[in-house]
């Protein structure tokens, strides 16, 4: 966390808080996130540019500035905040940059464990970022062929390969964990074992997954809140993830932990999953 769900919710709350603010002041408490500029290079390119929109891709948020994108990513325990006017952007709790905005509203990012990343880039250098990044799995023009054909490419557990960033763009653990469950597939399986159908139920699965989880805005395990400060509403609806020998919701065999695929925590049915 957070993954595509998380990012999409907290761009969403963001968005008609910025759009068309002009970013007056910004101050960078920890540079160490700070990827691809100099402190005093990344302040300058910043100061006096105009936020023309806000999107996500894959996990991370980018603010595109017109000659510049601002990228975020913020790791397991980054958020952002918007503090009203007259509200001072507080130190010490974890801010790693604050911008003054032209409505005098100050946008806050804080990240507790800060394994976050900040790039600030012209657009050439985000297109060739963004273009080894996969494919974005809500995005409509992505086909169960050209998703199937990018795992017949890895002998690789099928899990493994769909939380691969360049093969598929913002799935996570807790997203692949649940996807397979829906899709009923044994996430250790080699990715090339995977049939045409397998394809299309997996690709609608994680679909599905994400949707529902972006409607929950998002998943609260332990740090993530969205914009407004409130946990996320996924985890009530997790099926499979934290929840090894609890029965599952479908056949009622104990639910399997194992981290052998990836030495993170997969869960799932070894009755249903196959
Ligand atoms: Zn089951």
């Amino acid at each position: 966390v957070p993954e595509l769900p998380e990012v999409e919710t907290m761009v969403r709350a963001l968005r008609p808080a910025v759009l068309g603010q002009t970013i007056v002041r910004t101050r960078l408490v920890h540079e160490d996130v700070l990827k691809n500029r100099t402190r005093s290079a990344f302040l300058r390119g910043l100061r006096q540019t105009t936020v023309v929109d806000v999107q996500r891709r894959a996990k991370n948020a980018v603010f595109d500035l017109g000659q510049l994108r601002l990228v975020v990513q913020p790791g397991m325990t980054g958020s952002f905040t918007t503090l009203p006017r007259g509200e001072a952007a507080p130190i010490g709790d974890y801010t790693v940059l604050s911008m003054a905005l032209g409505n005098d509203k100050h946008l806050v990012y804080r990240d507790v464990r800060r394994l976050g990343r900040i790039y600030l880039m012209k657009p050439d250098e985000w297109a060739t970022f963004s273009s080894r990044i996969g494919p974005e799995p809500l995005d409509p023009t992505l086909g169960a062929e050209e998703f199937g054909a990018s795992l017949r490419r890895s002998r690789q557990a099928v899990k493994k390969v769909i939380m691969d960033q360049r093969r598929l763009a913002g799935v996570g653990n807790i997203y692949a964990n649940e996807a397979l469950f829906v899709a009923g597939i044994d996430p250790s399986k080699p990715a090339n074992a995977l049939t045409r159908d397998d394809h299309e139920r997996l690709l609608g699965a994680i679909r599905r997954i994400l949707g529902a989880a972006i409607r929950a805005e998002g998943t609260t395990i332990r740090d993530y809140r969205t914009t407004s400060g409130q946990p996320g509403n996924f985890q009530m609806q997790l099926f499979v993830y934290g929840r090894e020998g609890e029965p599952c919701l479908d056949c009622e065999a104990p639910l399997v932990a194992t981290h052998t695929i990836d030495a993170r925590s997969t869960v799932f049915c070894f009755r249903c999953q196959t």
